[in-house]
């Protein structure tokens, strides 16, 4: 994956809270070190008859204040490197919102697009065979990420619940609702983006009634936040990309259509309802917000000069690369932060694993009101850390994340 130093980033970002904190180099050292990786060979029997032989991955990076937690991706230019980053950052984002878990990431080489759906399901489940004795309602509990999502997380719950020897649904989140996933979890994580967002708009002045948006990726992630910004909050969407190129409509593109059309094509090019763009392109139009909402390293060096967006979401993991950041912020750009601004996935399966733990089963209402003062409550606290520190919105949200953590490993007696 286009994670070039991905995990280094992260390590300098907790490196630098550890100097304001005064930590010594071995508390710095279990603070950016993973605690388990997994590197597993997975054989599946392809449709041909043929076995293919899949490379896949889990890294458990810190379980100091709860069972680790974060989504599995299928991604072709997947690594054990890129997996470790993203473990990582899931860490941060469950500290900074308070949530009673690690992080952990996993992944799979594979190119999901060009396989069946009976060589998906195999893959799937010969994964969780490969990391079952790693993985658990109390260990370690995976949940979708790109290219995967909820019909892959119910072949996941079934294949563990097997191996248990029982129905382990708090094992997996994201599932279908019909196996005890959470109502809201399929927009959450675009949800809790938006009520970030909103929040910082208030802040900064901005109207988002009045806002043009330009979403870049078009998987859960960027259909949902496109579809979101009109429902939520009146902003009007000007531009969608996916990973083979974009279409914009100054006046507005109709989003449900949109959706419609990438559902029949695959891909948001060539929609009838607005003009084609390049992805590279959609990053630095003259909207006032840009969600980068696909992959890693969306925003570099080559091309943060150029972004003339006011704020920058991020609904992606690590979509601004860290030699983006200062022409960023010379420009006057606002970021918010990713582990801040793409939470409301993670918040929502701790619900469900509350629902599961618990036998109960909440209403969209119930889970939206409560994934909204998590998102909200968490943005304020971030950002009045950054006001009274004179930080970044990045540094600020790192800070609460590495001290919640450093408090959990030492009050265990760790460092
Ligand atoms: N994959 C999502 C993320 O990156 C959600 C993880 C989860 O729900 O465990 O935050």
């Amino acid at each position: 994956m286009s994670a070039t130093g991905l995990l280094e980033t992260i390590i300098r970002h907790v490196c630098t809270c550890a100097a304001d904190l005064g930590l010594d180099a071995e508390t710095e050292a279990a603070l950016t070190m993973p605690m388990r990786e997994l590197h597993v060979s997975i054989p599946v029997r392809m449709d041909s008859g043929k076995t293919r032989v899949f490379e896949g991955f889990r890294v458990q990076f810190n379980d100091a204040r709860g069972p680790t937690k974060g989504g599995i991706r299928f991604h072709p230019d997947e690594s054990l490197e890129s997996i470790r980053g993203l473990a990582a950052i899931m860490t941060w984002k469950c500290a900074l919102l308070g949530l009673p878990l690690g992080g952990a990431k996993g992944g799979v080489i594979c190119n999901p697009k060009e396989l069946s759906e009976a060589e998906l399901e195999r893959l799937s489940r010969a994964y969780i065979r490969a990391v079952s004795r790693f993985i658990g309602p109390d260990e370690d509990i995976p949940a979708p990420d790109v290219y995967t999502n909820a019909r892959v997380m119910a072949w996941m719950m079934d294949e563990y619940s097997r191996i248990a020897g029982r129905n382990a649904f708090g094992a997996i989140t994201g599932k279908p609702l019909a196996v005890w996933g959470s109502e809201g979890r399929v927009d959450a994580t675009a949800r809790g983006g938006w009520y970030v967002v909103e929040e910082a708009a208030k802040d900064a002045g901005i109207d988002l009634a009045r806002a043009t948006v330009a979403v870049q990726g078009f998987g859960n992630v960027g259909s949902h936040a496109a579809r979101l910004a009109s429902v939520l909050t009146g902003a009007k969407v000007v531009a969608v990309s996916d990973s083979q190129g974009g279409v914009m409509n100054r006046e507005g593109l109709d989003i449900n259509r949109l959706i419609e059309h990438k559902h029949a094509t695959g891909e948001v090019a060539g929609f009838p309802g607005g003009r084609e763009m390049s992805s590279s392109d959609l990053l630095t139009l003259d909207v006032d917000l840009l969600i980068p909402a696909a992959l890693e390293n969306a925003i570099t060096e080559e091309n943060a000069g150029e972004v003339r967006a006011g704020i920058v979401a991020e609904f992606a993991n690590g979509p601004v690369a860290e030699a983006a950041e200062s022409a960023l912020e010379e420009n006057g750009v606002l970021l918010l932060p990713d582990i801040l601004c793409n939470g409301g996935g993670v918040v929502v399966s701790y619900f469900e694993m509350v629902q599961n733990a618990t036998l109960d089963h909440w209403d969209e209402a119930e889970v939206d009101r409560r994934l909204r003062k998590q998102m909200k409550d968490t943005y304020h606290s971030v950002h009045e850390k950054a006001l009274i520190s004179g930080t970044s919105l990045r540094r600020a949200a790192y800070s609460i994340a590495v001290s919640n953590t450093l408090d959990a490993m030492r009050t265990r007696g760790w460092v």
